[in-house]
């Protein structure tokens, strides 16, 4: 199942090219007061409001979905996780390009663990990537992201995949600069997250999916999740021995080789394997 969230927050079921808007499946979620649940309502039910989007979906005439503005198909999250240097062949172009390294001692995963993003950084491919310091480098880099589905604490690699809701691709916008990752990751819209939650039922193995990054059409990131340094499920025990994952936190598991800058103007193109496409447009704050 293929779910987006587009325009004035509508839920949507994608199917081919085609979007059926499924919002009234929204009414079964529970209703809520203050202090609200952690979490995203939606992936926290998701299970349980399936059989009444399929039902909506079968009733809903539907519209092309490249007629409507994509958003995050996840809206709550309350953590945007990120993995640094989690592909040896960034690790290598990062060593040998001050551009990206900044004189720092690049560490393997296992030494300098995961870095969180602002949630407020999140936006969907529709939005798209508004860049702040134009006088520095942006990069792209395009990354597998897995959605959490229920709460996961100290989960060990073998059960790991239960607790993925789905997937999507991600973009992990970043400043090059000397300040720590979750600063220079974590301006407004350096998050995007589409073009739709795939549930984990449709992909049988996150870790051997193809990935590829166009900017203006011309290829630069082109990899396979095969070569993760942690894999999906790893990347899930070693973020949740730390803190507990929650419905709707995201883990953008990392990026191959191929970062670069963007300026305004410019659209990347995402392909993920299972996923889908996504296009996203860049300019200046
Ligand atoms: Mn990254």
């Amino acid at each position: 199942m293929r779910l987006c969230r587009y325009d004035d927050n509508r839920l949507g079921l994608v199917r081919g090219d085609t979007v059926h808007d499924v919002t009234g499946a929204l009414d079964l979620l529970p209703a809520c007061r203050w202090p609200l649940p952690a979490g995203d309502l939606l992936v926290a039910n998701l299970d349980r409001l399936r059989p009444e989007i399929e039902r909506r979906a079968a009733g809903a005439p539907g519209k092309p979905v490249g007629s409507v503005k994509l958003l995050s198909p996840v809206a709550n999250p309350t953590k945007i996780i990120g993995a640094p240097i989690n592909y040896d062949d960034h690790l290598d172009e990062a060593k040998k390009d001050q551009g990206i390294a900044y004189g720092r001692k690049l560490k393997h995963i296992s030494e300098f663990g995961l870095f969180l993003k602002a949630n407020t950084t999140l936006v969907g491919p529709g939005e798209g990537v508004a860049l702040r310091f134009l006088d520095r480098r942006n990069d792209h880099e395009g990354e597998l992201a897995a959605i959490i589905g229920k709460p996961a604490n100290n989960v060990p690699t073998a059960r790991a995949l239960d607790y993925v809701a789905g997937y999507a691709i991600g973009l992990d916008m970043t400043v090059r600069g000397p300040e720590v990752p979750s600063f220079r990751k974590s301006v407004d819209s350096y998050s995007v997250l589409g073009p739709w939650l795939v549930t984990a039922d449709e992909i049988a193995d996150p870790n051997a999916l193809d990935l590829e990054l166009k900017v203006n059409g011309e290829t630069r990131q082109k990899s396979n999740t095969r070569y993760l340094v942690y894999n999906v499920q790893r990347l899930i025990e070693y973020a949740s021995s730390y803190y507990t994952l929650m419905p709707g936190d995201i883990i953008m598991t990392g990026t191959p080789a191929g970062v670069g800058p963007v300026a305004p103007g410019d659209t990347m193109t995402a392909t993920i394997e299972g996923v889908g496409e996504m296009a996203v447009k860049v300019r200046a704050a």
